[in-house]
């Protein structure tokens, strides 16, 4: 009873992670493929044994309905394409599951998860570090006080880019990279500050950066920085960036002590320490490489056994209000008030 996906979407992190991780999962296997390039289609699908017949462009993608060995369809293009070919997906019938961000807006991801209900089919968005050992035990030491009351939260999620142009790179381009390294990083320490203080912001402030001059930011942001006020009065500081020395990282600072990751949330190599009452304690949960194959596993739980998705659509809508909240305050030079399912109020 594995459940058989549909790859689509041949890029990088579909290729360089993904796929030669469905092997270590239980019960995932890779039916199909989806790909505008044709040599890449023939190439992949001999290397993953993938027939000819389950071998998909763009434009015969709805053809797919017919085929019974594929039970759903994973989406691993550039994110501004995420809605449309969810939609397409589940008017195949097939379950989806979108990389992150779930889409560029909370409308598109309303759309999506519409269209999910319609179909009756799964959503599920490839937030792997909810399935990766570090993550999940600094929640569990957070849940459990290891630092006391949490008072400050601080990530940050940078890197610096070479030299390239919206049309060179899509993560430069904003029809498909939104407002650019807050959707593509930053969402990893939104997440964090949320999943590790385990509340959600009642207000924030954000403010954004698109220097002149520099055709790498001729659409996009450079970097994005936002304060999270949370209702127990904790703050989390969160930043991302293009344009700076790389650095993953998540401290969360309490009143009788700290935790500390860095690497915080990358495919391997992640560390997580605690530091309380003058002691330092390391934590080795296991490898953080399990994540991709776990993640996979709890999406055909989801579909073979109806049990519940722990990172579904709802969560993906829940982040794009967020990071509209960003925006919103930077554009507004203003803190904006945070409601229901992280909707802002100017
Ligand atoms: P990539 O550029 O390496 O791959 C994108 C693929 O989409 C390419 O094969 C490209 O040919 C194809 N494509 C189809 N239509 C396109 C178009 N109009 N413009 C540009 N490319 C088009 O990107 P990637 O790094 O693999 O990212 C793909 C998705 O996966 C993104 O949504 C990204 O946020 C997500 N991602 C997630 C993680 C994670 O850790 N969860 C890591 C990397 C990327």
């Amino acid at each position: 009873d594995s459940v058989g996906i549909a790859i689509v979407g041949l890029g990088d992190y579909a290729l360089k992670q993904i796929m030669p991780r469905v092997d270590q999962t239980d019960r995932v296997h890779i039916a199909a493929l989806v790909s505008g390039n044709p040599d890449k289609l023939r190439e992949v699908g001999e290397a993953y044994g993938v027939p000819r017949s389950s071998r998909y462009s763009y434009d015969n993608f709805a053809s797919i309905a017919q085929n019974e060995d594929v039970d759903a369809v994973y989406i691993i293009l550039p994110s501004g394409l995420h809605a449309e070919w969810a939609e397409r997906a589940f008017a195949a019938g097939k379950h989806v599951m979108s990389e992150k961000p779930m889409a560029l807006s909370t409308q598109e991801c309303e759309r999506m998860i519409a269209a999910g209900r319609r179909a009756n089919r799964k959503l599920m968005i490839g937030y792997r570090c909810h399935f990766e050992p570090y993550n999940l035990k600094a929640m569990e030491l957070m849940r459990e006080g290891a630092v006391g009351t949490p008072r400050l939260f601080r990530t940050e999620h940078s890197y610096r880019a070479g030299p390239t142009t919206p049309s060179e790179n899509w993560r430069f381009n904003r029809a498909l990279a939104g407002g650019g390294p807050l959707e593509d990083y930053g969402i990893y320490g939104l997440q964090a500050a949320l999943y590790l203080s385990g509340e959600m912001p009642e207000s924030i402030s954000g403010t954004t950066f698109q220097p002149a001059n520099d055709p790498r930011f001729a659409e996009i942001f450079a970097h994005t920085a936002a304060q999270l006020r949370f209702p127990s009065g904790a703050v989390a500081q969160i930043a991302t960036s293009y344009d700076s020395a790389g650095r993953n990282m998540a401290e969360a600072r309490g009143t009788t002590g700290s935790l500390s990751m860095e690497p915080a949330t990358g495919y391997s190599g992640n560390t997580l320490e605690v530091t309380s009452g003058g002691n330092t304690q390391s934590y080795d949960p296991g490898e953080s490489t399990v994540q991709f194959a776990r993640m996979l596993d709890h999406f055909a739980d989801a579909i073979r056994d109806g049990t519940e998705i722990i990172t579904p659509g709802e969560m993906g809508l829940r982040d794009l209000a967020l990071m509209e909240a960003i925006y919103a305050s930077a554009k507004t030079g203003r803190t904006v008030k945070i409601g229901r399912n992280g909707r802002y109020e100017l």
